[in-house]
């Protein structure tokens, strides 16, 4: 059987099984993403996070505001598009949008701090390759209400909590302040001033973002680039004493809990309102797309969405396929897909009916149990039962319906156990409860 449709460049869609996408990357099965989504979930809970769930669809402009016009995911890799008179963009990210969120539905009103997580899709029109794709999943937190270092090492420990809890380990994490938006401001001054006369040394993209943006050079690649800013201005010259204060307690937090990073000063977020703290999670088995996850603190944002009051708030993202690059590139166990408890197979149509009839029952009882559609020979419906991979099967026939009982079959052991019509909810519901303890 065939098609001529394709999924688009740069998505994938999740199976019953691994298999491998055109660039040789190994797409986790279901059961894969059901026990990492799981995971995370388990974690945000312990660590007393709520979850919230945004629309795919946001106004292009609370993204083109809240993300920042300048940046890379605004300007040229918003899957946006009009309908009427409405602009409307597939969520690049989700901090934006709960943000939003918070202001519109004042949950300041619930009390105290707002703690937040969330997990789902996320588009972004990048060139796709390894790690990075056009369709991908991000979870993340939001702690909203809350200007207290505290907040920033939390936040950094759900993180890492997270990881562990998967069996990740070998993680780098990297920190940073940025200090106030104005220190900054002034910094960006400093480092355009040292720039400028080397600009027609910089390479064009590093030109466009010496006008706009000159932070992001502080990313470059280059290496001639990377040289030139060794004597450039640092930031955390400019960064004020409240500032430094606030950062001390992160790392003092940080170590309390015996979280190991590593300070670097050229790690930063290119817009406005992020302020003071910064981090970013890496994983060496990630190659060049090696980043995990990001974070740190916006305590402006809510402003720039319009917000009367200011609204201290720190979070941050984390990709799952990253994850699953990592959880692949460290060899860490993950479950298998579940198989059935019990298959059973029918002999003749007055056997199929009655299998069909018992299988919703036992199936209501909790019970997770396979059967043939199809109605076909015994031999097929084994041959099923195998690949399904299921530990108990039981075969229903004339002699079965006129006794009242079967016997059910353990497959690994051989072992078989005789059991009356009457009891077999009880006795399948037993023997499944003991192979799985
Ligand atoms: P950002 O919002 O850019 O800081 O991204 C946060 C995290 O999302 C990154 O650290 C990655 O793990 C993940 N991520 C961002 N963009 C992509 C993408 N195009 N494909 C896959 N994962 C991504």
């Amino acid at each position: 059987m065939s098609t001529s449709f394709q999924n688009i460049r740069g998505t994938f869609d999740i199976l019953p099984d691994a298999y491998s996408d055109d660039g040789g990357t190994r797409i986790a099965p279901s059961a894969e993403w059901r026990h990492v989504e799981t995971t995370v979930r388990d974690v945000m809970r312990r660590h007393n996070f709520e979850e919230i769930r945004t629309p795919i669809l946001e106004p292009t402009e609370l993204v083109a505001r809240g993300v920042g016009e300048s940046t890379d995911i605004v300007q040229k890799e918003m899957f946006a598009f009009e309908r009427g008179d409405t602009q409307y963009v597939l969520r690049p990210e989700i901090t934006a949008p709960v943000v939003r969120s918070f202001l519109q539905h004042h949950l300041a009103q619930r009390g105290g701090v707002q703690k937040l997580f969330y997990l789902g899709p996320c588009f972004r029109a990048e060139k796709p390759q390894k790690g990075r794709y056009r369709q991908f999943h991000q979870f993340g937190i939001e702690i909203l209400g809350a200007d207290e270092a505290r907040a920033d090492a939390e936040t950094i420990a759900v993180l890492m909590a997270i990881c562990e809890a998967l069996g990740l380990s070998d993680l780098d994490l990297r920190l940073n302040t940025l200090g106030t938006p104005e220190r900054r401001a002034e910094y960006v001054e400093a480092l355009r001033g040292y720039l400028e006369p080397y600009s027609d040394e910089l390479s064009e993209t590093s030109q466009r973002r010496l006008e706009r943006n000159p932070l992001r050079i502080l990313d470059t690649k280059v290496e001639h680039e990377q040289k030139l800013l060794r004597d450039a201005p640092q930031l955390i010259e400019f960064v004020g004493e409240e500032s430094l204060a606030h950062y001390d307690e992160v790392k003092g937090l940080l170590a309390d809990l015996g979280i190991e990073y590593e300070e670097d000063p050229r790690l930063v977020r290119g817009l406005d309102y992020y302020t003071e703290t910064t981090f970013e999670l890496e994983h060496p088995g990630l190659g060049a797309q090696s980043a995990l996850a990001g974070g740190g603190r916006y305590d402006r944002l809510a402003e720039v969405l319009g917000s009367d009051a200011p609204v201290p708030a720190v979070g941050f993202a984390a990709g799952m396929e990253r994850l699953f690059l990592a959880l692949d590139a460290a060899a860490v166990d993950r479950p298998e897909s579940p198989t059935p408890d019990v298959f059973i197979a029918a002999l003749g149509d007055e056997a199929e009916q009655w299998v069909f009839r018992t299988t919703q029952e036992l199936r209501t009882a909790g019970l997770h149990v396979a059967h043939d559609l199809k109605g076909r020979s015994l031999k097929a419906q084994m041959k099923e039962a195998n690949r399904q991979n299921a530990p108990y099967t039981m075969i229903i026939g004339g002699n079965e319906l006129e006794a009242g009982a079967a016997t059910v079959k353990e497959m690994e052991s051989g072992a078989q156990e005789e059991v009356g019509f009457s009891e077999l909810t009880e006795v399948l519901g037993r023997l499944v409860e003991a192979q799985k303890g």
